[in-house]
């Protein structure tokens, strides 16, 4: 038992304040509520922002080697000894001026690899983050609607926390994505048909008795689950020597991390953490061809997203129905950018890209947004002047399939200098 008298001398309350509808800005008690009572909107996690301005950039760099050094800027974890995390955070900033110049890029590029979290995603700050307010929130039950990154970190965090986990995916994901979820030991229910089937299941599944001490990570604790995304905007800027890029590409799912991505570069700026980079900053969006209803409405110059049935290979990136794609576009329209989609041998290529010229193995996502970003530089769309990271947010090896037919190796030979002379190696 700890006594009050040993409490920490920095403060371990958080800074949320409220949850407020993305919609019409009615405010609801810090729940598991995730829709608005009034209009339906989704909610999300407002601030106190005199709660934000104390904090420092000496009392983040004194913090640990991952997210939870920006602890005061998160809605829940302050209290280290409440946490449920595997402690993600703090990956590569990688600099790239060969990838840079092969695609026609003359300012600085560099690559957020997000593929050194625990379970290899950035998934694993989302979930940090939903489940640390889950446990404070009081289910006893970890769960998930999941295209796999997802699965992955709610098992492999469920097991570290020693609580029951139930993950849903479509049936047909990669076996990448399937094992390295059911090898943590909890639930995994595969199920025939969509991600978006999958989540409509989940949301319908929340509602029952029988699920009613279970967290959901991007269902009934959404809210806080996406304020995990910060992390990636928080820490570019850190890593950058406390700057904001000129220009960012972001993979786009639900859209939920580019809209937060965003919202940490707003924050940083407001609290005065960071000056905005002259001209402001440039947000630019990447989804794959298979499954591109947030790019085609901003291409149609449409309001509304048309869901779609995805396909292609990018399936970590498959939602039909994007949850958070009209305030991607928001986003993207304010900052001046653009988006655009890969088809599936464009992905494939850059995942090769990145690879030669980086030494970063990307999943497709990854794969997608290198992609997405070569497309930019050549439609002149993204500034080949200014300074821009490219962000992979996913694995290479649990999506091996996509390159598996195109590389191998260069030469098979027989174990003799004679075998070496006759393929060539030896001049
Ligand atoms: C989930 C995921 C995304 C996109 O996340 P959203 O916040 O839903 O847009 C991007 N990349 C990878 C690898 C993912 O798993
Ligand atoms: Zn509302």
């Amino acid at each position: 038992m700890t006594s009050t008298v040993d409490a920490p001398t920095t403060t371990s309350t958080s800074p949320a304040r409220a949850l407020v509808c993305r919609g019409c800005g009615t405010e609801f008690p810090l729940a598991a509520q995730h829709a608005c009572y009034e209009c339906f909107g989704p909610l999300e996690v407002a601030y106190d922002t005199e709660a934000l301005a104390k904090v420092t950039r000496e009392q983040i760099e004194a913090g640990p080697q991952n997210i939870w050094r920006y602890a005061a800027l998160l809605p829940a974890g302050q209290d280290a000894a409440t946490r449920v995390t595997l402690d993600p955070g703090m990956t590569p900033l990688v600099s790239a001026p060969a990838l840079a110049a092969e695609i026609g890029l003359r300012a600085p590029l560099w690559v957020k690899d997000d593929s050194a979290n625990p379970t290899h995603s950035f998934k694993d700050r989302v979930v940090s983050v939903a489940l640390t307010a889950a446990r404070e929130l009081g289910f006893t039950r970890f769960a998930c609607a999941s295209t796999g990154n997802l699965a992955n970190s709610v098992a492999a965090h469920a097991a570290r926390a020693g609580v029951p986990s139930i993950t849903f995916i479509p049936s047909d994901l990669e076996q990448g994505k399937i094992i390295t979820t059911a090898v943590y030991g909890g639930e995994l229910v595969a199920i025939e048909g969509s991600y978006d089937d999958v989540n409509r299941l989940c949301g319908e599944l929340v509602e029952t008795d029988e699920f009613e001490d279970t967290a959901f990570v991007n269902v009934n604790v959404r809210p806080f689950y996406a304020e995990g995304s910060k992390t990636l905007g928080y820490e570019v800027a850190e890593q950058l020597g406390w700057r904001i890029p000129a220009q960012v590409v972001i993979p786009m799912a639900s859209g939920e991390l580019l809209t937060k991505i965003d919202k940490a570069f707003s924050e940083l700026v407001e609290i005065g953490l960071v000056e905005a980079p002259e001209g402001g900053w440039t947000v630019f969006g990447a989804q794959s061809a298979g499954c591109n209803p947030i790019a085609t409405a901003l291409h149609d110059d449409r309001d509304t997203i048309v869901p779609v049935k995805p396909t292609g290979i990018a399936k970590s990136l498959n939602i039909g129905d994007p949850a958070a794609g009209g305030y991607a576009i928001e986003a993207v329209k304010r900052t001046g950018g653009w988006m655009d989609y890969a088809g599936d041998d464009e992905i494939r290529e850059g995942i090769r890209l990145l690879a030669r010229t980086t030494g970063v193995f990307a999943e497709t996502a990854g794969g997608t947004t290198v992609a997405v970003l070569k497309k930019l530089v050549e439609s002149g769309k993204l500034d080949p002047e200014k300074e821009t990271v490219v962000y992979n947010t996913g694995e290479g090896l649990k999506t091996i399939d996509a390159v598996a037919g195109l590389v191998g190796p260069t030469h098979t030979i027989k174990p003799s200098l004679r075998g070496a002379r006759e393929a060539g190696l030896l001049g």
